[in-house]
Parts: structure tokens; C-alpha cells; sequence
């Protein structure tokens, strides 16, 4: 990357009509931004023309790459039929219709813009369902940007408190008190310690929030046992259970909650279901559902957006899910798998404490050997890791490959073995410089 390329050019336009330079933290490089041209399969071509493989797909959106025809043509139909309508569409039935076949526990859904949004909603529909105020959330789990979900993401060891009664600690500056105070930190896949916490505050209680394999926290699965916990004292306290599926639908056909068998009260979606376009939803049973329900009077909860449902994410997400078969599944946990395998494999020949956490599509890169299990534990184990994986999503970048910042590795169906062998190839190049 030289300081004389087009993006160095454009990132010195960018500083002065943006903090920083920058309208997006998750995409933010230094020493300045590179921005991207165009994208082709599973590549990503940047305004200086260099190609690279892209294992971040917009942050685990763009489950097939930029490959699939079926997405375009949809998106360029609806394109000549007009943009968006302050009218309802064909397409927000038959988005709702798949996502109601696929995912176990929903019966009805509602689109909005983005997965922040999506969990924003699912907050609400609890607090509305049950006449209650307080979240619990698990500790370092990524929700987006909502007051209530933000809380105790980054939290210190100074900050976080004692491991059985963890704090609610702000991310924001300015995050008022009373939001703090709504909001019930959970040590994820800690059965004991969290039935405990949730049953003390049983009669608040309006939502158990959930991601089952939260990225931030360390991209670790939920154990069965957590997970079994959560949803039998949700119904015996009278809260919602609530699954965040915004990244995890895209570990199975049947999402997450089909992988587990266990069926939460309302999910919440994003990614993948709008086809790349801006989009979220909230799903879940017809009874809860109901609190939205505008035919009967009044609703419990308002919701309107002006993109909401909006046709060109409608189309391309039914062309983008309908793309999406079982077969496509078995696809997308070869390629992880084999990536794991094969970079597990670079390590040990390198000598290099590092794993690969993750299942299906999405895997983590770690550098430590230590056993994760949530949140303190990846943040206890990574000392200098944390800095070091940084530095080798750089080094990837210059050698080929995207990944995310935080080391989070994603797969897409227009991917091959030999894709994953070359992002591998490329990690023992990267390696080579970091020292
Ligand atoms: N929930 C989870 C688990 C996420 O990973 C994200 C985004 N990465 C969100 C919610 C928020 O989604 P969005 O960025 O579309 O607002």
C-alpha cells in the first residue's frame, strides 16, 4: 500500500468530511482507508485495482461472495420497477414465508434495516409481551449499537467485577445509569453461575438475549447445557427467551436454534436474509408476534420504517435464501473445516500457540492454546494476542486476504478448497513477517 495510490488520495478527502475519516469503526484501517472498487466471486477488487480474497464478506452477510447471478437479476428487476414504495410488496410475504419454513420457533416476522434494529425490536416485543423492564445478556456478546445490548461488550478486567455477579458495564460514554441497571450480565456457558443470577432477578426479567456462538466473546459455541438452561428457566420465570441469529443463521438451514434443537421465543435476524442489502427482523411465535398486530386496534409496540421491507431487499433476500439449500451447508462446513484443519496444521509446523475456534462458516483465529469458554476466559488467555491477531489481519491483507480485525475468519458458498488453501498459504506468509 503506498501513500500514492487512490485510496490515500481519497482517505485525505475522507478526513476532512469525516471523523476520522472514517463513517464505519468495523471497516477503519490505518494508516488510511482502502476502498473497494468492485467484487467478483469471492474477491474484492480495490480502487487501485489489487484483488483479494475476501474472508469477511461484509461482516458474514454475503454468504455467496458477489457470485450469484439469481441475486442480481432480482435486485436489476426490481431496480426498473422502482426502488422502494410507500405500499407494502409480494416480496415481504415470501421472504416471511421462507424464514417461517426454515427456522423452527417462528411463526411470524417483521423487517426492519438492521440487525441493531432487529434486536432493538426483540427487546421491545419481550418488554411489551411481559410488563417487565430488565434484559439479561451474556457478558462480551456483540448485539449492535442499542443502548440495553451494548453494554459490558469491552469490559476490562478493572471494570467487569466478580465472575458470579459480573457488572453491567457501559460501552458508550454518557450511557445513562438507568440503562446500566435494566441490564443483566450473564458469564456465558456458565450453568450454574447464570441460573443463579436469573433467578434473583425473576419477577424483572423480560428477555434472556442470546447469541449462541457470539463472535466478540470468542466465537465459542454455547454448551447444550447453557443453552437448555436458558430456556427452561426463561419459561419458569415468565420471560422471553431470545435468540440472536443476526450471524448465526448461517450456521445451518435451519439456523442456529436447527443445529441445537432448542426453539427460542423470538429471533432476531440480519445478513444473510437480505441478499447484501440493508436488512434485519424480528421473528417468533404468532403469540408474541401478536404484540405488533395493527388489525385488532392499537398495537402493544410501534413500528414503522421508512425502509422497512423495502423491495430490493426483499427480492434479493428471497433469491439469496432460496439459493441457500442443505447442500449449500455441507459446502460451507467443508470449507471450515478443512480451513481449520489446515491452519491448526500450519501452526503446529510453525511452532506457533495459536487455534482456530468456530463451526460451520465462521471460525476465529486465537493466538493462545488456552480452553475458551466465554468472554474472560479469551480476553485472560489472549495477553498480547488480541494485538498480535490485529497485526495479522494486516499482514493478511497485504498478502491477499480480508479478514476481520478481530481475527473472525467467514466462508461463502462460491468458495472452494482451493480458496481456503490459498487463504492458508497466505497465513504462513503473513506469519513469516510477523516474527
Ligand atoms: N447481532 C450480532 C450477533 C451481530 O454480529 C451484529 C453485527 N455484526 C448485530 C447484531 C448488528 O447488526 P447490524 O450491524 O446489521 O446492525
Amino acid at each position: 500500500d503506498s501513500n500514492s495510490s487512490k485510496s490515500a488520495e481519497l482517505y485525505e478527502r475522507a478526513k476532512a468530511v469525516m471523523p476520522g475519516g472514517n463513517t464505519r469503526h468495523t471497516v477503519f484501517r490505518a494508516p488510511f482507508q482502502v476502498y473497494a472498487d468492485r467484487g467478483e466471486g469471492c474477491r474484492i477488487i480495490d480502487i487501485d485495482g489489487k484483488s483479494r480474497i475476501d474472508a469477511v464478506g461484509n461482516f458474514t452477510s454475503l454468504i455467496h461472495g458477489y457470485g450469484c447471478e439469481a441475486i442480481k437479476v432480482a435486485a436489476r428487476e426490481q431496480l426498473e420497477k422502482g426502488f422502494c414504495f410507500g405500499m407494502a410488496t409480494p416480496g415481504e410475504v415470501r421472504l416471511a414465508e421462507i424464514l417461517a419454513e426454515r427456522l423452527p420457533s417462528v411463526e411470524q416476522v417483521r423487517f426492519c434495516n438492521s440487525g441493531t434494529e432487529a434486536v432493538m425490536n426483540a427487546i421491545k416485543v419481550a418488554r411489551a409481551f411481559t410488563g417487565r423492564a430488565k434484559i439479561a445478556k451474556c457478558e462480551g456478546a456483540y448485539h449492535g449499537t442499542y443502548d440495553v445490548v451494548e453494554t459490558s461488550q469491552n469490559a476490562t478486567p478493572e471494570t467487569w467485577g466478580d465472575a458470579d455477579s459480573p457488572n453491567s458495564v457501559p460501552t458508550a460514554e454518557g450511557t445513562p445509569q438507568g440503562v446500566l441497571d435494566d441490564v443483566v450480565i450473564l458469564p456465558f456457558n456458565n450453568v450454574e453461575v447464570s441460573e443463579r443470577i436469573l433467578r434473583a432477578k425473576g419477577n424483572d426479567l423480560a428477555g434472556i438475549l442470546v447469541d449462541v456462538m457470539p463472535n466478540r466473546a470468542g466465537l465459542v459455541p454455547a454448551s447444550r447445557e447453557f443453552l437448555e438452561m436458558l430456556r427452561r428457566v426463561s419459561r419458569e420465570l415468565g420471560a422471553l427467551l431470545i435468540f440472536d441469529e443476526v450471524i448465526t443463521f448461517r450456521l445451518g438451514f435451519n439456523g442456529a436454534q436447527g443445529r441445537y434443537g432448542i426453539s427460542p421465543d423470538v429471533t432476531a435476524l440480519g445478513k444473510i436474509i437480505g441478499g447484501g442489502m440493508p436488512v434485519g427482523a424480528v421473528a417468533g411465535t404468532a403469540e408474541v408476534m401478536s404484540v405488533y398486530d395493527p388489525s385488532k386496534g392499537s398495537p402493544r409496540v410501534q413500528h414503522g420504517g421508512t425502509f422497512s421491507a423495502n423491495p430490493m431487499t426483499m427480492v434479493a433476500g428471497i433469491a439469496s435464501m432460496e439459493a441457500l439449500t442443505p447442500e449449500s451447508f455441507e459446502h460451507l462446513d467443508a470449507l471450515g473445516d478443512r480451513f481449520q484443519e489446515k491452519a491448526t496444521a500450519l501452526f503446529d509446523r510453525l511452532g506457533i500457540e495459536a487455534q482456530i475456534t468456530g463451526l460451520g462458516s465462521l471460525r476465529r483465529v486465537h493466538f493462545n492454546r488456552a480452553q475458551l469458554s466465554d468472554f474472560r476466559s479469551t480476553v485472560l488467555a489472549g495477553g498480547d494476542g488480541a494485538q498480535k491477531v490485529a497485526a495479522l489481519a494486516k499482514a493478511l491483507f497485504d498478502e491477499g486476504v480480508i479478514i476481520a480485525a478481530n481475527g473472525l475468519v467467514c466462508f461463502s458458498t462460491v468458495m472452494t478448497f482451493d480458496d481456503i488453501d490459498e487463504i492458508v498459504d497466505a497465513f504462513e506468509r503473513a506469519l513469516a513477517k510477523l516474527g
